[in-house]
């Protein structure tokens, strides 16, 4: 397994000279103590946890795997304990408010610590992760009663939470669950129904789980209008607070699955279970969404991880490992061969891995800024504003990540020839650990129409427009630089291209609605390059600018530069393809009978 390196120069870059974080922060409401010296001492502390602490655990977690038996989950030697440093740590409460223990920081910063986190261990990770989402949900929507008694622990991480949504007949389609909320005398409610596959849903790092459980009210309307929110805790809590009773919710057993084993995924039974409502009736699917949304970007960063994680292990790799010559002559004439890293097609794997990670970093930290503006903007034009970007930014962010994440992880195992494939060297578990990001919190395929359908059509490109208006600014402010050329023509054409195809998708939407279906999925991974492009573009110019003015890390400035000459030459070009596949209508995919598919 390659010991994780947090990259800190590289993410000092993305927060303070692609986005300007001291500013950025210095403009937000009660975001006093988000100090440059403050967050730089976090970052420092969360990248040693990362470092030490759960890096060394990843490989423990995928051999050993979580363990069940009738008195619960028992996680991977070392996880319990590095959850107890985490809550020593006061990480569980950095970015929470501060009425119920938090330390209302911004959510972004929380986004870079989880961005280290994951990436050192993934499987660890979800379960503060799953916890912060959890947070999120109870805070946006909780009674004052509930926050007090959930939010509070949540926040302090003596608690952990849980989503329970999926069912094992229903996961994308929510509209059709069965779990069932009969009422009480005592105004709490009786949950009865299986959830399958929840992550972090038994285990022994913490004292008490809450499950935010999605299930319907007798006589609820059919389909999603019928669905309300449930918080319904492992174990009942005392009035002092404390957690008390078991409460008639448990882990019948636990999944085998490709990656990801320290943590737990549970089939969770509800035998009339005690939980209390949470936010309106029949209002439980967009209370949910808070959580989703969380999660959402939580996932995202998954695929950044991976792509990071396969990055550092496959480069450090290309630099030792010997084979052939290279084509121009020997590059290692003492030695027997020359290492790989000199050969063109060992460049385009390691390239891709390096250019994807940098841009994913990038787009998960502005995206996490948008979050920021939504909770802690001065002004409601500015949240409205900000929350239509993070809602556009968001299934991008989800589905192409995890997407391109896992070809990177893909490629990390490739450079390493055949000890890519040996689990000793870690870049099998990359692979199979990323392999999920595509499937939870919404397939490629749902985010992809949520991105087309709900994001774009639905509002007449608004959201589309306020993006394309970004990049549109952004070339035309740097018109007149020469060295920007060369990124910004092909920029602004995909800018004008992008609305084009969109406008052609939706007259094709109006007389065949699966022409939405068929396109979508090309339209996300187009979008993702073109958003990759826009962030390149822009990171190309912060460190062309810091050459122009003089610097003592040229190497570091012109390696950005050369980065972004890489993504535009040769990843970029992959969005003509998805442009023309977009473009091929419905009936290459509807005009085959279910019969016809096979003989
Ligand atoms: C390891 C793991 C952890 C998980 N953790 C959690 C958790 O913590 N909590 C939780 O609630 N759930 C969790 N899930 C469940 C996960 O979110 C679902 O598996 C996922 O959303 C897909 O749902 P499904 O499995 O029912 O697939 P289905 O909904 O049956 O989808 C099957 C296929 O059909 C496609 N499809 C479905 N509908 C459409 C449509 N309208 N248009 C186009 N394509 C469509 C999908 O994209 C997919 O390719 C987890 C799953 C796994 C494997």
């Amino acid at each position: 397994m390659p010991e994780y390196k947090a990259p800190l120069r590289d993410i000092k870059f993305v927060m303070n000279e692609l986005l300007d974080s001291e500013q950025h922060y210095a403009s937000l409401e009660g975001a006093e103590d988000a100090t440059p010296d403050m967050v730089d001492a976090i970052i420092q502390e969360g990248a040693k946890f990362a470092e030490q602490v759960l890096s060394p655990l990843n490989a423990v977690g995928d051999q050993e795997g979580c363990t069940w038996s009738e008195e619960g989950v028992t996680t991977p030697k070392g996880f319990k304990e590095a959850y107890q440093q985490y809550v020593e740590g006061g990480w569980p409460s950095m970015t929470a408010d501060p009425t119920y223990g938090g330390q209302g920081l911004p959510a972004s910063i929380g986004i870079v610590i989880s961005e280290m986190v994951g990436t050192a261990n993934w499987s660890w990770g979800m379960y503060p992760g799953l916890s912060h989402g959890a947070t999120n949900t109870v805070e946006a929507h909780g009674t004052e009663e509930q926050k007090q008694t959930y939010l509070t622990k949540l926040i302090s991480g003596e608690w952990t939470g849980t989503m329970c949504l999926t069912e094992p007949h229903c996961g994308s389609d929510l509209g059709i669950l069965r779990s069932k909320a009969e009422p009480n005398a005592d105004g709490s409610y009786s949950i009865t129904g299986t959830k399958i596959f929840i992550s972090a849903g038994d285990h022994d790092m913490a004292e008490n789980i809450v499950h935010i459980v999605l299930a319907r009210l007798p006589g609820a309307p059919e389909g999603t209008k019928g669905i309300s929110l449930f918080i319904v805790p492992k174990r009942l809590p005392n009035d002092d607070g404390s957690a008390g009773e078991m409460n008639a919710v448990s882990c019948g057993s636990l999944e085998h699955k490709m990656g990801i084993h320290g943590n737990a995924t549970c089939v969770m039974n509800f035998d009339g279970a005690k939980g209390w409502l949470i936010g309106p009736e029949n209002k439980g699917l967009n209370c949910m969404f808070t959580f989703m949304n969380t999660a959402r970007i939580g996932t995202a960063i998954q695929g950044l991880g991976a792509s990071e994680l396969g990055f550092q292990g496959s480069l450090a790799y290309a630099k030792d490992r010997l084979a052939m010559r290279s084509l121009t002559g020997p590059k290692n004439p003492e030695g027997p061969a020359d290492p790989i890293i000199v050969h063109p097609d060992v460049r385009r794997m390691l390239l891709t891995q390096k250019s994807v990670a940098e841009a994913a970093r990038a787009l998960v930290y502005l995206a996490a800024q948008q979050a920021d503006v939504v909770h802690q903007g001065k002004t409601e034009e500015e949240k409205k504003a900000a929350d239509a970007m993070l809602g556009f930014l968001t299934p991008i962010a989800k589905a192409f990540l995890t997407e391109i994440g896992f070809e990177s992880a893909n490629l990390g195992m490739q450079v390493f020839g055949g000890h890519g494939f040996i689990t000793e060297w870690g870049m099998e578990q990359n692979v199979r650990d990323a392999r999920i990001g595509m499937i939870y919190e919404g397939t490629t395929g749902i985010q992809a129409l949520d991105l087309l359908g709900r994001k774009v059509l639905m509002t007449q490109g608004e959201a589309l427009k306020q993006f394309t208006k970004l990049v549109h600014v952004f070339c035309k402010e740097n018109a007149d630089n020469e060295q920007l050329k060369e990124f910004l023509e092909p920029l602004q054409a995909m800018n004008k291209e992008w609305g084009d195809l969109t406008m052609k998708i939706g007259m094709n939407a109006m007389k065949n609605r699966d022409e939405v279906g068929a396109a979508s999925v090309d339209y996300l991974m187009y979008s993702g390059y073109a958003v990759f492009a826009y962030l390149w573009a822009r990171m190309a110019k912060v460190a062309l600018d810091a050459m122009a003015e003089g610097t003592t890390e040229e190497a570091f400035y012109n390696s950005k530069v050369q980065t972004a000459r890489f993504y535009f030459k040769r990843l970029l070009p992959r969005s003509k393809g998805h442009a023309e596949m977009m473009l091929a209508g419905a009936d290459t995919l509807m005009d085959l009978s279910e019969d016809a598919f096979a003989f």
